[in-house]
C-alpha cells in the first residue's frame, strides 16, 4: 500500500436553512405529511414561475465570506436536465457556469499538531429534488415532494486530500462552519448534510491524477471514512491485478461496508446545461457582501484564537473545543459560570465528558450532563468539598440520571473528610494495625508512606482529603 497514493475530493450538499424554498413560498419544514409541503412552482405545473428566495443567496454569501471566497457578482441559474420520478419538472435548477461562490479554503487539522490547506473550487446554489420511497408500499415506489425546491449550497472541494482522515476532518470542518454560520442544521440523519466522495488512487511521485470514482449515500463521518478507505482499498487491489479502474457512481452499503457500482461515465446523463429563461441574473452588490460580513458570529478560527490568547489554551486542546459548535457552546456556558475554573473545565470536558459520549454514540448536545452540571462539579473539587477521585463517582452518578453534583454528594455521602480530628482517628486506627510497617518507616523506607496514604483512604471510604491525610501521617509516623 506504501507505494500508492489516494486522492480525494468531496462534494458537500448543504440544506440552506430558510424558512421557505429556494423558488416558491411552500415551508422547508421537515418531518411534515408526504407532498403537504409542496406547491405549484415545486410541482412544476405550467405557467408558474421561479421566484429567487433573497435569504438563501445571503447564506450562500455568508459562506463565501467566510472561506475568503471571490463571491461572484454576477451569477446565473442554469437547468439541469435529467428524467428521475422524484423530479416533476424535468430539470433541476442549478448553477453551472457561473456559481455564486467561487475559489476559496479552509484549513483543517486531521491530527495533534497537524494543519492542512484544503481548497474549495466553489459552491453553488441548487433546488433540492423530492424523494422516492421504496419501503412504504409493497411493489411500489411512493413520491414525497416536500423535499422538492427546498435550498441547497453545493460545496466542490479541489482534489486535495490525501486519506480518509483528512477527507472527514475536511466534512467536519464544514459542517462546523455551516452550523457557525447558522445556514445549515446539519443533521445528516435527516439529509440536511450530504456528502459525495471521489476517489482515486495513483503511485506515490505521479503527477497526473487517476481515475476517479464517486461515491454516494454516506450519512454518516464514520462511514464516509469507512466508504473512503474500502474504496482505496479496491481501487488498489484492482490496479494490482491488472485490471483499470473505470470512472463510475457507486453506492455505500453501510451494512456490508462496500460500495457498489450503480452507473457507469458511459451510462451518465448528458445534463445539458443552459440558462434558465424564467430567472434574472443575480446580481450582488459590494454593499451586500460588506452588510453580510460585518453580520458574521464569531467564527471557528477566530474562537480558537481568543482561547489560546483569552484563556491561555493549548493549540490542539483550542481545535477540539472548537471543531464543533455544540462543544464551543457547552463550553461558554460552563465558562460563564466559573470562569476561573477554564482549565479544569477543559480537562472535564475534553476526557471524561468526550469519553463517555463517544462510548455512548451521544452529541454533546444530548449529553445528560448538562454544562450547569459539570460547573458544580468542578466547583466542589476546587473548594475542597470532594476529591478529584470522588469526582468521577459523582461524575458517573450524574451521567446515569442521579441529578445535580451536590444531590449525588449529599445522597451518597460523598463530602471530604476535612476535619482534622477524625482524620487523626482514622490514622491512629491505621498505625496500630500495622507496626510492621511502622518499623519499616522508621527504618528509612520512605515508600511505606504510599502503603499508609491508602490505607487511610480505604478506611474513609475515599473521602478524607488527600493533602491532609498525607500531612498528619507523616507527622505522626516520625
Ligand atoms: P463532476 O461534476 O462530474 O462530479 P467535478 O470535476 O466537478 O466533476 O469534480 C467533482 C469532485 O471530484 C471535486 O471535488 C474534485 O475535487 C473531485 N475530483 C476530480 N478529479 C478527481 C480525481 N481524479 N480523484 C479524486 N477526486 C477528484
Ligand atoms: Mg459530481
Amino acid at each position: 500500500m506504501s507505494d500508492w497514493e489516494s486522492v480525494i475530493g468531496l462534494e458537500i450538499h448543504a440544506q440552506l436553512a430558510t424558512v421557505s424554498k429556494i423558488f416558491s413560498g411552500a415551508s422547508t419544514a421537515f418531518g411534515a405529511d408526504p407532498n403537504t409541503q409542496a406547491c405549484a412552482v415545486d410541482l412544476g405545473m405550467p405557467g408558474v414561475l421561479p421566484v429567487l428566495n433573497r435569504e438563501a443567496v445571503s447564506m450562500a454569501i455568508r459562506f463565501g465570506v467566510a472561506i475568503d471566497a471571490e463571491i461572484d457578482r454576477h451569477s446565473v441559474f442554469a437547468r439541469k436536465n435529467y428524467f428521475y420520478p422524484d423530479l416533476p419538472k424535468g430539470y433541476q435548477i442549478s448553477q453551472f457556469e457561473l456559481p455564486i461562490v467561487g475559489k476559496g479554503h479552509i484549513s483543517v487539522s486531521p491530527g495533534e499538531g497537524e494543519h492542512k490547506e484544503i481548497g474549495i473550487t466553489r459552491a453553488h446554489l441548487e433546488e433540492d429534488a423530492g424523494k422516492s420511497i421504496h419501503d412504504q408500499f409493497p411493489e411500489q415506489t411512493g413520491i414525497d415532494l416536500n423535499r422538492a425546491g427546498t435550498p441547497l449550497l453545493e460545496i466542490v472541494s479541489e482534489p486535495d486530500m490525501r486519506s480518509a482522515k483528512e477527507a472527514v476532518a475536511y466534512a467536519r470542518k464544514i459542517h462546523s462552519l455551516v452550523r457557525y454560520l447558522e445556514i445549515c442544521d446539519g443533521n445528516m440523519q435527516e439529509g440536511s448534510f450530504r456528502c459525495d466522495a471521489n476517489v482515486s488512487v495513483r503511485r506515490k511521485g505521479e503527477q497526473e491524477l487517476g481515475t476517479r470514482a464517486e461515491l454516494k449515500n454516506i450519512n454518516s463521518f464514520r462511514f464516509l471514512e469507512r466508504a473512503i478507505n474500502f474504496e482505496i482499498e479496491r481501487q488498489i487491489d484492482l490496479i494490482d491485478d491488472g485490471g483499470r479502474v473505470v470512472q463510475e457512481t457507486r453506492l455505500y452499503d453501510a451494512e456490508r461496508d462496500e460500495t457498489r457500482s450503480m452507473r457507469s461515465k458511459e451510462e451518465a446523463n448528458d445534463y445539458r446545461y443552459f440558462p434558465d429563461p424564467d430567472l434574472l441574473p443575480v446580481t450582488v452588490s459590494d454593499e451586500d457582501i460588506a452588510q453580510i460580513r460585518a453580520g458574521l458570529p464569531e467564527l471557528p478560527e477566530q474562537k480558537k484564537q481568543r482561547y489560546i490568547d483569552e484563556l491561555k489554551l493549548s493549540d490542539y486542546n483550542a481545535e477540539l473545543l472548537t471543531g464543533n459548535r455544540d462543544t464551543a457552546l457547552f463550553f461558554e456556558a460552563t465558562l460563564a459560570e466559573s470562569p476561573e475554573l477554564s482549565a479544569q473545565l477543559v480537562n472535564w470536558i475534553l476526557g471524561d465528558l468526550a469519553g463517555a459520549l463517544n462510548k455512548a454514540g451521544l452529541e454533546i448536545s444530548d449529553s445528560p450532563i448538562k454544562p450547569t452540571m459539570l460547573t458544580q462539579l468542578v466547583a466542589r473539587i476546587a473548594d475542597n468539598t470532594i476529591s478529584g477521585k470522588i469526582a468521577k463517582e459523582v461524575f458517573d452518578a450524574m451521567w446515569q440520571g442521579e441529578g445535580s453534583a451536590d444531590d449525588v454528594i449529599e445522597a451518597r455521602g460523598l463530602k471530604q473528610i476535612t476535619d482534622s480530628g477524625a482524620i487523626e482517628t482514622l490514622i491512629d486506627e491505621v498505625i496500630a494495625a500495622n507496626p510492621e510497617q511502622v518499623e519499616q518507616f522508621r527504618a528509612g523506607k520512605e515508600k511505606v508512606l504510599g502503603f499508609f496514604v491508602g490505607q487511610v483512604m480505604k478506611q474513609s471510604q475515599g473521602k478524607a482529603n488527600p493533602g491532609q491525610v498525607n500531612a498528619i501521617l507523616r507527622d505522626k509516623l516520625k
